[in-house]
């Protein structure tokens, strides 16, 4: 078996390196203690613990490890839970494994900043996604974190049910010019996630998938990936990005072949403030 973390070594559960890296070094079972929030023996979640946020479908719990296992707790949660979905979409029992592979290959292949993540299994054998929480300080309180919704004071009262959408990647890179000091750094850091996005299909990435996290020293920072999966496997018909690229609307490009094309991210890059020669670098 791979390692259920990097998908490096021909290891049995976590390799070395991603023991250090999601649990202190500790020896954790991929195992968990307890089952999947569907099964009949689920009292566990009613007892012990709240959802952390439904959105859409996806339900989200928050884990804590005690005594070298991973438990559900209400406070202090230094993980997040991803069990398989329920819905409508189309083979969500694949969901986990698709979040955890995308989230590898941003970190490794694409160097994007990426939580550690993991596949754990409850009881029953069924799979879930479990990623490391980042807006937590050493002492175990939480750090300043808002998402680009808070950042540009977007609701569905001022903005209208479809709010998360309501907004260009390019305007996103004005908010990043505008309240991240250190945004030369930051807006690159962006400009290669929306490219991965793009790359992978990943429709999900609306405003409140992108935040800023004020670091110890006080000042707002983007913050590491979240949340990245290729969500076509799911919604063959979902978009290739889910929100568009330019402020002023889609590239005249991407008008003419229905696609996102090398020109159109040169373009982008350009308007948010990266330099050309960045950029080639980026896009290869
Ligand atoms: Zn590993």
């Amino acid at each position: 078996m791979p390692c259920l973390s990097c998908l490096k070594e021909n290891i049995d559960g976590y390799c070395l390196k991603c023991r250090k890296e999601l649990f202190g070094g500790i020896k954790i079972s991929p195992q968990l203690t307890f089952n999947s929030p569907y099964s009949v023996d689920n009292q566990v979640y009613n007892t012990h613990t709240q959802h952390i946020s439904i959105s859409g479908v996806q339900i989200k719990y928050s884990l804590k490890l005690v005594e070298g296992q991973l438990q559900l707790t209400d406070e202090g949660g230094e993980y997040i839970l991803k069990p398989i979905p329920t819905g409508t979409f189309q083979q969500l029992d694949q969901a986990p494994a698709n979040e955890h592979l995308t989230m590898q290959l941003a970190r490794q292949v694409y160097g994007l900043n990426v939580p550690p993540n993991a596949i754990v299994y409850f009881t029953d054998n069924t799979p879930a996604y479990l990623v490391k929480r980042f807006d937590r300080k050493a002492d175990g309180t939480k750090c300043l974190q808002e998402d680009f919704a808070q950042i540009a004071q977007m609701t569905s009262e001022s903005h209208g049910e479809n709010y998360k959408y309501d907004l260009s990647y390019q305007e996103m890179a004005e908010l990043i010019k505008r309240y991240i000091p250190a945004y030369p750094i930051a807006l690159e850091a962006f400009f290669r996630m929306i490219l991965f996005n793009y790359l992978f299909s990943n429709g999900d990435a609306h405003v409140k998938n992108f935040s800023a996290i004020r670091s110890e020293m006080g000042d707002y920072q983007l913050t590491p990936a979240y949340d990245l999966l290729c969500t076509k496997l799911h919604s063959p018909s979902e978009s290739d990005l889910a929100l568009n690229l330019l402020a002023e609307g889609y590239p005249q490009k991407f008008l003419e072949v229905g696609f996102h094309t090398y020109n159109d991210f040169m373009e982008f890059g350009v308007l948010i403030g990266i330099l050309p020669r960045r950029m080639e670098k980026i896009l290869g």
